[in-house]
């Protein structure tokens, strides 16, 4: 039978992510610091405890899932953390988004503990996750990355090794910035067509047929009444929210000072998404962009 898993930060995400690794036969031991959070899982027969260190008592395969950088620090090197009593030869991923240079930390952390710290973000959001259909991007030593894999592709249909600790990340935040970028020029396009009289379904049709075609265009189109099933459809609830997206636009802009690159377009793209937190956007879903420049225009 298969040995138990630990998983902390069942929220949006980890929350399903847990429970495929229980339907995969996986018992689950859990932990958040939100109890909410814990309810269904506990109901799945899942053993949820106290703190991170609990679970690393426990657990020697351990994933994290939680919203950025600081959460991860003290959920790996905090008073309460799985530092603090992680077992030897311990497999740790974190499937968070955060800062590479914060995984390349947390690994130095775990190799004094004997322990293995990779980073492993994903692409694909709630939908994905649900489904277990997430793409991994793995950052981490090559030795250790099957005995991820068994645990990740549970959760994800694509698990994809990159390189060294923290290039999993370096991949995520490249995805995530081309992601706004693409979904602020599909809403200033769309919106630049509507008001020269275009019909917006007419628009999105043409541009999917034409080389302006993007993800945010035929997938996750920003306007209203364009396509079903998607967060413009529902008045942008759910989905990846508007701070999620400006974090990771942050990150870029970090990695990017950091490497001396030029990245001007993701440089405004962050702003956006900045003004958009700013001004009562920060939970709706990234498309509503779309209604933050209607808005802007004086409709
Ligand atoms: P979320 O806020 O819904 O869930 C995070 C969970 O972590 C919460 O339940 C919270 O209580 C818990 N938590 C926070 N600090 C903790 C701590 N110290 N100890 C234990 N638990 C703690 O976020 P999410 O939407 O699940 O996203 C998680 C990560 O995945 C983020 O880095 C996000 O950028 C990334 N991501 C999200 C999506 C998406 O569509 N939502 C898609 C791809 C990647």
């Amino acid at each position: 039978s298969k040995t138990q898993v630990g998983f902390i930060g069942l929220g949006n995400m980890g929350n399903p992510m847990a429970k495929n690794l229980m339907k995969h036969g996986y018992p689950v031991i859990a932990s958040d610091v939100f109890p909410e959070s814990c309810k269904e899982l506990r109901e799945l027969g899942a053993q949820i405890l106290d703190s991170p260190a609990d679970v690393a008592d426990k657990a020697d395969r351990i994933v994290t899932m939680l919203p950025s950088s600081p959460n991860v620090i003290d959920v790996y090197t905090g008073p309460n953390g799985i530092l603090k009593r992680v077992k030897k030869g311990s497999l740790l991923i974190d499937s968070s988004t955060i800062d590479p240079a914060v995984s390349k930390e947390m690994a130095v952390a775990a190799e004094k503990r004997g322990a293995v710290f990779m980073d492993a973000p994903v692409s694909g959001g709630v939908g994905a996750a649900t489904s277990g259909k997430l793409t991994f991007m793995v950052g981490g030593p090559e030795e250790e990355f099957n005995a991820a894999k068994e645990l990740l592709s549970c959760m994800g249909a694509n698990v994809v090794y990159c390189g060294q600790v923290g290039t999993g990340q370096a991949a995520k935040i490249c995805n995530n910035m081309l992601l706004a970028i693409g979904m602020i020029g599909t809403a200033e396009t769309m919106n630049l067509g509507i008001r020269l009289g275009l019909d917006p379904k007419l628009l999105a049709k043409i541009l999917n047929m034409s080389s302006g075609r993007c993800w945010s265009s035929d997938t996750y189109n920003p306007v209203p009444g364009v396509m079903e099933g998607v967060p413009s459809a529902n008045n942008y609830q759910g989905g990846f929210g508007t701070t999620l997206m400006a974090k990771d636009l942050g990150l870029a802009q970090n990695t990017a000072t950091n490497t001396k690159t030029p990245v001007p377009l993701g440089s405004l793209a962050h702003q956006i998404y900045r003004m958009m937190c700013a001004r009562g956007y920060a939970s709706k879903d990234f498309s509503s962009v779309f209604q933050f420049l209607r808005e802007e225009e004086g409709q």
